[in-house]
């Protein structure tokens, strides 16, 4: 049975991130998500917030089977935890290569037992990222074309408690 992990701040979840999760649903028999607390970033919503939010995501896009998890430390621990044999990461225009190329070597060094599997996005998600999503709904623009519904109203509510 191979296992996948996909980690990310998910700060929020948006389509392009479910379009990776999809794809990567295809290849392996089972895949967890995991939602990185990552105390040093300044996250928008809680860690909570984050997997609740990418939970409901899934649900609403009627995505089923995908676990969502949370973790702390490092993520071949977590990978390790879960029995995971590949670490899943996006690829979006060519400014995602050298970070992504840094942290798999990285993760290679610390765990050589995985293996970084990296999908490209649809053309339509290749812009998309979570702080454009956050910037475009603090100035009030819509983001439902960029994220599933129950993401753009937590957005809304925590921008107007804000
Ligand atoms: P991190 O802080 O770990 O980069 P992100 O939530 O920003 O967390 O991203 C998690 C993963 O999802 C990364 O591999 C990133 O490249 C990928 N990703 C984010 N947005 C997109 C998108 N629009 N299309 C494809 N992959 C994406």
């Amino acid at each position: 049975m191979a296992v996948a992990i996909y980690p990310g701040s998910f700060d929020p979840i948006t389509f392009g991130h479910i379009d990776i999760a999809r794809r990567a649903q295809k290849l392996f028999d089972r895949l967890v998500i995991a939602v990185v607390a990552n105390p040093h970033k300044n996250s928008f919503f809680t860690l909570d917030e984050r997997v609740h939010l990418t939970r409901q995501a899934l649900l609403d896009e009627g995505i089923l089977g995908i676990d969502v998890t949370s973790y702390d430390g490092l993520l071949v621990e977590c990978a390790r935890t879960h029995g995971a044999d590949a670490i899943v990461r996006g690829l979006r225009a060519n400014s995602d290569f050298e970070y992504e190329f840094q942290m798999a070597l990285a993760n290679r060094d610390l765990a050589p037992e995985f293996e970084s599997v990296f999908f490209m996005t649809a053309g339509k998600f290749s812009f998309l990222a979570s702080s454009m999503v956050k910037e475009v709904a603090s100035y009030g623009g819509s983001v439902a074309s960029f994220v599933p519904a129950c993401v753009e109203r937590a957005l809304r509510d925590k921008l107007t408690r804000h």
